[in-house]
């Protein structure tokens, strides 16, 4: 047996961080935390309501009275050292996160690394962000300061346990915020550590701080009169339903939801460059990814490429290029979606059902990739969100046909296109819906200090979650002005 990665020498029962201490709340229910590698225990969770999260209120609302007014420079200098102790602890992070996901430990590395780069642009704020100030009238000033919110909440998914909370709290708590994260009660070890490191770091109690669970907790976080903003990724209608609740309480909140992918393949594109982005897009952490490219939309005669993604594909070893499917149930959904697919009239031409799992590790949910040629739009596989490694692909004529099965999706992720011809490039990025796309990229993430965020039914929220997106979601900017004696010219406005 070789092993993959390093689950818990003990199971890890996970508290609360509140106020600088790790807190077992009493009399709440705790859930396993399931390994996706061995199907077995490896922690528990507890399930904190309503008065956890008023709890972490109060004390975010303590902190940030003081926290407000470190100076930037200072606050950053704190997630400076954090930035060097996630890197110090970079095996123990990514060996946790992929023990609870299922991901490999280079793909959970790769997300650590992802969450650094974030750390790294919260900590360049102070040198890139130094506001505006004008001289409006004669004598008069304005001057444009960006403030924090006050405590703020934000609410991830289960498939990337270390980077999405990093899309969130480096950036929240650098500008000034308190932050609450309730992580996915899939995957709480991985945040658990975050905690412990941010501690480490030195930030003060209650700045950044942890409450596990689930629906209950995190409606407690929509309703409390006490948190400013919530920052939320995960499913679609988990998506639809937090927007509404936290903004029904004047929040301001940004959701980003779930994704079907299109990506377009022409015949003049690069079979190296195709083949090779198609499948680390669609297999890349078992296709559990929202920016998964799951939907191949072949224009004209590409078979010569659809021939070498289906061989590439065979030949990925499971356990090694691809991780574990998050739960059991999920494993069985993709397997009747698959059963599905083919009553739908879709040709299964790659069957990653009934592949050996990794030697030793038999109890594990795992799935090898699957792919479904000859799917029409209608079909669930082409225009549903399946959350696994299966690739369908529909074919068209022509380039316009391809751009407008974008149009009838909900969805509105990531979009990309393979292509040797610059025209058809930037038609395609032109046209797309999408608000992330990629030429000749299959994950088109934007790296910092860009934005990432969706569009349709992938977002609920006017902001973007990273890059300078990311600052304006979580600060308000004020303009004050001023004037310091009585001008020739002044007018009801100056
Ligand atoms: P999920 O919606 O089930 O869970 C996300 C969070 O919502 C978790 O913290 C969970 O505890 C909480 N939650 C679950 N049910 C709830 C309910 N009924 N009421 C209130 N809160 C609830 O998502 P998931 O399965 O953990 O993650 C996978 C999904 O996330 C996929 O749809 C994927 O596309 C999406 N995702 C999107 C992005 C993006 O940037 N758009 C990034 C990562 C994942």
């Amino acid at each position: 047996m070789t092993q993959l990665v390093n689950l818990p020498s003990q199971p890890i029962e996970c508290k609360n961080l509140i106020a600088g201490e790790l807190q077992a709340p009493q009399g709440v229910e705790r859930v396993d935390v399931v390994s996706p590698y061995t199907g077995a225990s490896i922690g528990s969770v507890p399930m904190s309501g309503a008065d956890e999260v008023a709890r972490a209120v109060e004390a975010g609302k303590v902190a940030f009275e003081s926290w407000r007014r470190v100076p930037l420079r200072e606050r950053t200098e704190i997630l400076f050292r954090f930035r060097q102790i996630v890197l110090d602890r970079i095996d123990d992070l990514s060996h946790l996160a992929a023990a609870e996901c299922g991901k490999t430990v280079a793909e959970a590395r790769a997300g650590v690394l992802k969450g650094v780069e974030i750390i790294e642009f919260a900590s360049s704020l102070q040198n890139m962000d130094d506001g505006a100030l004008l001289e409006v009238s004669r004598g008069v000033t304005a001057e444009l300061r960006r403030e924090p919110l006050g405590v703020v909440a934000g609410i991830t998914p289960f498939n990337f346990p270390a980077m999405v909370p990093m899309w969130m709290y480096p950036t929240a708590v650098t500008l000034g915020n308190a932050f609450i994260l309730k992580p996915s009660e899939k995957v709480p070890l991985t945040a658990q550590l975050s905690g412990e490191l941010m501690h480490e770091a030195g930030y003060p109690p209650g700045v950044f701080q942890i409450v596990h669970g689930g629906r209950e907790a995190v409606e407690a976080l929509c309703d409390h009169p006490g948190i400013e903003a919530v920052g939320f990724v995960g499913s679609t209608p988990i998506a639809k339903a937090v927007y509404a609740r936290a903004t029904a309480t004047g929040k301001r909140a940004l959701a980003l939801g779930g994704a079907k992918n299109h990506f377009i393949v022409v015949p003049d594109a690069d079979p190296d460059v195709t083949v090779d982005g198609v499948v680390r897009s669609f297999t890349g952490c078992a296709g559990q990814r929202c920016m998964a490219a799951s939907l191949m939309i072949a224009v004209g005669d590409v078979q010569p490429l659809i021939d070498k993604i289906v061989a590439h594909t065979k030949n990925l070893t499971l356990g090694v290029d691809m991780g574990a499917i998050i739960t059991k149930a999920d494993h069985e959904r993709l397997h009747g979606e698959l059963d599905k697919a083919v009553r739908e009239g879709a040709k299964l031409v790659l069957d990653g059902r009934g592949q050996p799992a990794p030697d030793g590790y038999d109890s594990g949910y795992w799935l090898s990739p699957s792919i479904l040629d000859g799917a029409t739009f209608d079909m669930e596989c082409a225009n549903k969100e399946l959350f696994g490694p299966i690739l369908s692909i529909v074919h068209v004529d022509t380039l316009d046909e391809a751009i407008a099965l974008q149009a009838k999706s909900p969805y509105g992720n990531a979009y990309s296109v393979f292509t040797t011809r610059g025209a058809t490039a930037r038609y395609v990025a032109e046209n797309a819906e999408a608000t992330m796309v990629g030429v000749n990229i299959g994950v088109p993430v934007p790296r910092e200090p860009f934005s990432f965020g969706g569009s349709k039914a992938s977002k609920f929220g006017s902001h973007d979650m990273t890059g300078w997106g990311g600052v304006d979601f979580w600060s308000r900017q004020k303009k004050i002005t001023t004037k310091w004696a009585l001008q020739p010219d002044a007018t009801w406005m100056s």
